[in-house]
């Protein structure tokens, strides 16, 4: 159960797709004074060391932010994005990347909570000494789609809630499912964001379809679907080749910020001939 670690994939492509989202609909929701929470199921460690023997080990952040990292021709979502990876990093070359805890607290404000779900020990045990002692912050080594339960609504009404599982265990297609159903019948107009693979599974091929009727049904602000495409399958055609994020009641400024920063993604992250990508919504 607990052989998935963040640690390897941290700032691989679907990183960047996955927070660029996060970044769009936090300063959306920044724009108004209201405090809001952000309820993160599947925290991970917080922040990665990219320079260590874990990430090295993999490299996979080779083919994600380390692309972007020198480019200064990104569009302004992305631009917006990388200058939020290099704040956390300092002056220097890449060595640091945040995870999604990590970019709820850099742009958190004083008013807005941080909800935070890991279940593995040792990334439980990081998160912690990183975020633990933060001001209205919560960090908790428990189930974190039974936070769906316990902790949505936000007391804040205001909210993003982000179900970013590793998908190892084939329950979680299941479980993410339920998720959003049990999150759109407690509170219709929160904003959730699913993040998923994108693999030759019919679990992994049906779980956008599936979210997708249980929003058309449930959510008032209807939803986004970003789906980037940019690595090739194993010989077997198996293996993961890109990746989609699932956005229910996003913001509207959702859909012009991904029209301008897909196809950028595309061209910067691209691994294979027909890398493309996927943008679709359906508005309240
Ligand atoms: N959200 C993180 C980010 O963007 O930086 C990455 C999260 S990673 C894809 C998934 C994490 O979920 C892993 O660290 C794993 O240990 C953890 N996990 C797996 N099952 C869980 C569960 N039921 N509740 C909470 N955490 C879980």
């Amino acid at each position: 159960m607990f052989a998935y670690r963040h640690a390897f994939h941290a700032g691989m492509h679907a990183d960047v797709l996955k927070h660029l989202v996060l970044t769009q609909i936090l300063s959306h929701l920044a724009e108004k004074d209201k405090g809001y929470t952000y309820l993160d199921t599947h925290a991970g460690a917080g922040h990665y060391n990219l320079s260590g023997p874990v990430a090295y080990k993999t490299a996979e952040f080779q083919q994600g932010i380390a692309r972007l990292w020198a480019r200064r021709d990104a569009p302004l979502p992305v631009a917006n994005y990388l200058a939020l990876v290099r704040r956390h990093n300092g002056p220097g070359p890449l060595a640091h990347y945040p995870g999604s805890p990590q970019i709820a607290r850099m742009m958190r404000r004083p008013q807005d909570r941080l909800r935070l779900y890991e279940l593995h020990p040792t990334d439980h045990r990081l998160l912690f000494e990183g975020f633990g002692r933060e001001p209205n912050t919560q960090v908790a080594c428990s189930d974190g789609f039974a936070a769906v339960k316990a902790d949505w609504p936000p007391p804040t009404r205001r909210g993003v809630l982000l179900i970013d599982p590793s998908y190892e265990i084939k329950s979680d297609y299941v479980k993410v499912h339920h998720a959003l159903r049990d999150a759109l019948a407690r509170f219709a107009p929160g904003v959730v964001v699913i993040w998923y693979p994108q693999l030759l599974l019919r679990d992994a091929i049906q779980l956008p379809q599936r979210l997708r009727a249980l929003a058309d049904n449930a959510a008032p602000k209807g939803w986004l679907h970003a789906q980037l495409t940019v690595q090739a399958s194993d010989d077997r055609g198996f293996g993961l080749v890109g990746s989609g994020v699932f956005v229910v009641n996003p913001p509207f400024v959702l859909h012009e910020s991904m029209r301008i920063a897909l196809p950028y993604l595309v061209k910067a992250l691209a691994q294979v001939d027909d890398a493309r990508f996927v943008l679709e919504q359906r508005t309240a």
